[in-house]
């Protein structure tokens, strides 16, 4: 249903009446076991010649729904559901990556990405090298013959910094290797990573496409667009899968190899799966996603307008405004909008900010983002407090800087907020 558009493919893809009760709404499936037809049905389930349910690690008909939503609106072939974002990152990296490969990752991301690419993924025999992706020479130099992914954000925490997707997607596409995007900022209203040439998008559905703080969630995309046997880098792909009897994916499934590898293998060894309960608050979240985003966006450009004019605030990171570095790019790239979520230097550093978090009434001082409610949090107090001085100010979360997620309230409320919080916390 690729021809209808976004506002009603959010409300329909995915979702038919259901076959055993004409209900109009995706039931909740809260249901562990499927029984078979009979003893050859069994078997030819498991050996993924018929599609079908067996067990909800693997395959669920309410997680089935939002991930064919999921997949429809983003463009992809097909998508794979997974117990938060952290856990999206794990299953897209792991049928491409063996022991002693690499990922060349962009410098600006999420927090725990950071850490997780850094310091995690080495338990797996994997390392991640870090680059600058405004740097595109450096992009290219950082990729070696080990080196099976490029992964950026499209939108990038904690605001400001957009990637040049079409870029990115022409140097991996030429090194052989797939670019996988982190859209969860962005959401796929505001950006369709694969049609600027990424093969995987992946998100955490516990931000915008929940949107309302009731769920962990994470999604992998496939573009369907990429050809694993174009090379000898993706065995587990391209080969026979010990993990699956010898099967060929790319040969067997096509354009659906990287999906059926994640449910088959990814979701039945590694269990990160999404219960079902998640996946339809998911649903019901992305019924509105335009609409939300709309107005996240509408809120976050009056609010850091504001406050960019305002004498007690030193600057605001939003590529939302006109005097933004990344305003040609916002405009060429990202013509709906940058999103909702980005950061400002309080005059009077560190303490004024712990202040301002202390003050604010409307906003909430949680470390979360993509909410209905406004959210507020100052890093360099919480999240980033680990780090010296240097490393947050390289992370755009210096001792002065607080971020905010712009929520869907009135947004003469939240200005009206964010005034009297500043007034008591540079007073
Ligand atoms: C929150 C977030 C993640 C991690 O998602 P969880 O659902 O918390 O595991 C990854 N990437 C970005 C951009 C995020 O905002």
């Amino acid at each position: 249903m690729t021809e209808y558009g976004f506002d009603t493919l959010q409300i329909h893809a995915g979702a038919r009446p259901d076959p055993a009760t004409g209900a109009r709404q995706t039931p909740i499936y809260q249901t562990t076991a499927y029984v078979f037809r009979d003893a050859d049905h069994a078997a030819a389930l498991f050996n993924l010649q018929e599609v079908g349910y067996i067990y909800s690690r693997l395959t669920n008909p309410t997680v089935a729904a939002l991930q064919e939503r999921v997949a429809t609106l983003e463009g992809g072939a097909g998508a794979v559901c997974c117990s938060s974002g952290h856990a999206a990152q794990i299953m897209a990296l792991f049928p491409l990556m063996m022991p002693g490969d690499n990922v060349v990752v962009s410098t600006r991301l999420y927090g725990g990405s950071i850490t997780q690419f850094s310091q995690t993924i080495k338990r797996f025999g994997w390392s991640a090298t870090f680059i600058d992706f405004d740097d595109t020479d450096a992009v290219k130099a950082a990729i070696d013959d080990r080196t099976k992914a490029v992964f950026c954000e499209s939108i990038s925490n904690p605001g400001g910094y957009l990637t040049d997707i079409p870029a990115m997607a022409a140097i991996a596409d030429a090194a052989g290797i797939p670019l996988i995007v982190d859209n969860t900022l962005a959401t796929p209203y505001l950006c369709k990573p694969i049609e600027m040439g990424a093969t995987l998008v992946v998100h955490s559905m516990t931000k915008y496409l929940t949107g309302n703080g009731t769920v962990t969630g994470g999604v992998v995309v496939d573009s369907g667009n990429f050809n694993w046997s174009a090379s000898d880098k993706f065995p587990s792909l391209s080969q026979p899968e010990p993990a699956y009897h010898g099967l060929k994916f790319h040969e067997t499934f096509g354009n659906l190899a990287f999906t059926f590898h994640g449910i088959a293998i990814g979701l039945r060894d590694l269990g990160m799966t999404l219960n079902p309960q998640a996946a339809h608050y998911t649903m019901l979240g992305i019924e509105t996603l335009s609409l939300r985003m709309q107005r996240h966006v509408e809120n976050a450009v009056k609010v850091a307008a504001w406050l960019e004019n305002d004498e007690r605030v030193d600057y605001v990171t939003y590529a939302g405004l006109p005097s933004s570095p990344y305003a040609a790019r916002a405009a060429a790239l990202y013509p709906k909008g940058v999103g909702a979520l980005f950061t400002f230097a309080v005059k009077g550093g560190y303490e004024a900010c712990v202040k301002l978090v202390d003050t604010v009434q409307i906003f909430s001082h949680v470390a979360n983002l993509g909410d209905t409610r406004s959210l507020i949090i100052h890093s360099a107090s919480t999240t980033h407090r680990q780090l010296t001085p240097e490393q947050q100010d390289a992370a755009g979360a210096g001792a002065s800087v607080v971020r905010l997620s712009i929520g869907l309230e009135d947004p003469d409320d939240l200005i009206r907020d964010l005034d009297q919080a500043l007034s008591v916390a540079t007073a």
